[in-house]
């Protein structure tokens, strides 16, 4: 069977074949055969295998190559090994070999290799993949190629961040077609809000705002209420909320009278979930963490949408990189029905400022270094310097984060749990 690889992006044969020891093969005397990866210290060890191009080597998850004085470029290829999925330090191997270490040839990853790493490992400086038998390779090409269209952060495939490239990290495309942040004072922007809720409640009805219940969702809950918009209000009850976050449904009820209804998630699902993977298992993988967001939140999401004609967010540009070129007004093709995103140019110190200067209740938690809130387990607060959702999802990768927002899956546009965080 021929073991699925990845070269450049794209699948390739393999000429070469990794030799891994036993416990008892000396490294000084095992035969190498040629196109052999062989482990560092066997070609150390072994001085006739020096000079060689159809010898190369892999390294382990200790290696320190910019201490090795070895001349790295003389090896067409340099594997790099993962023992365990959950061991990242191969990463940073592949990130010196490349900035520090000038290495320029193929650096690929074998052992246990996670499809769905493989983007960031492709940031890091690999160009090359040795899968798994059981990995399919067209799964492992779709993550590799079609997650993400621009990173934030600066790495070996980019070594400037997002803020300082020409157009922001955009294509020229996108950055053609992206919305242009207009210098509307918030006066203007308050009068356009009002403007389009009142719209949406005449038009596109029946409507409803999926509230999170934080700062954003509160300025258009208390634009909702000044002008009684027959705007249904929901939120989705993960069961996993801050206590806080949950009275925001009383402190609502009471200053406002208006009523927020609640859904929670299938009960099946969540029973299902904990006995099958534990209930934290969010934290072991990007792959649990989305299964439990879409228990707790897509699919009750799925029915608080189920027979309206729209629906309002509380999202804005200035968010999240993913959220840059987010539309006013848009077709939400995964639920069939029309979108309003009526915050979408305005700025964090906007929307404090709309709440300080009307009073608006919000959720305490706020004031306790929480921008962002989503579920308990998943949110922390911030240091000051952070961005505002560092503390969302903070153990995973901030590029897994973005995808979090709003990911493509085989191309199509899906409802995504932070859609409504
Ligand atoms: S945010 Fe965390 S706890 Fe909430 S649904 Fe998603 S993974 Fe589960």
């Amino acid at each position: 069977m021929t073991t699925p690889f990845i070269l450049n992006n794209q699948a390739a044969t393999d000429n070469w074949t990794v030799l891994r020891l036993s416990e008892t093969d000396d490294v000084a005397t095992i035969a190498v055969t040629a196109h052999s990866i062989v482990p560092l210290d066997v070609w150390q060890a072994q001085p006739a295998l020096h000079g060689r191009d159809d010898i190369s080597v892999w390294l382990t998850n200790t290696t320190e190559p910019e201490h090795l004085n070895i001349d790295w470029n003389q090896f067409p290829v340099i594997a790099l090994d993962y023992p365990k999925f959950t061991d990242g330090r191969s990463h940073s191997i592949a990130y010196i070999l490349r900035n520090r270490c000038g290495f320029k040839h193929q650096l690929r990853a074998i052992g246990e290799v996670l499809v769905d790493q493989l983007y960031y490992m492709s940031r890091v400086g690999f160009n090359a993949f040795s899968l798994r038998n059981d990995q399919k390779i067209e799964s492992a090409l779709h993550s590799l190629n079609n997650i993400f269209s621009v990173s934030y952060q600066g790495s070996s495939d980019n070594a400037q961040p997002f803020f300082l490239r020409d157009n922001m990290g955009l294509t020229q495309t996108q950055a053609t077609t992206a919305p242009s942040q207009t210098k509307r004072t918030l006066a203007e922007k308050v009068a356009h809000t009002q403007s389009l809720l009142a719209d949406i409640a005449a038009k596109h009805s029946p409507a409803v705002f999926a509230s999170s219940l934080a700062f954003e969702d509160m300025v258009i809950t208390d634009m909702i209420a000044k002008a009684q918009l027959p705007i249904g209000i929901f939120t989705l009850q993960t069961g996993m909320l801050h206590a806080e976050t949950v009275n925001m449904v009383n402190v609502i009820q009471s200053h406002y009278g208006l009523t927020v209804t609640q859904y929670t998630p299938d009960t099946p699902d969540v029973e299902q979930y904990i006995s099958t993977h534990g209930k934290h298992a969010f934290y072991e993988s990007v792959d649990l963490r989305k299964a439990c967001c879409h228990i707790r939140k897509v699919k009750p999401l799925q029915r608080a949408l189920a027979g309206q004609k729209s629906w309002v967010t509380g999202q804005r540009r200035e968010q999240a990189m993913t959220r840059t070129t987010l539309q006013e007004h848009e077709f939400d093709e995964a639920n069939d029905l029309d979108k309003f995103n009526p915050l979408a140019d305005w700025t964090f110190n906007d929307v404090k400022t709309y709440i300080a200067q009307n009073a608006v209740p919000y959720n305490p938690l706020h004031d306790k270094g929480y921008p962002s809130i989503g579920c308990e387990p998943c949110t922390r607060a911030i240091k000051p310097g952070e961005d505002i959702r560092a503390g969302r999802w903070w153990w995973e990768s901030a590029d897994s984060k973005e995808c979090g927002l709003h990911i493509a899956e085989h191309g199509e546009h899906v409802t995504h749990e932070d859609e409504v965080d």
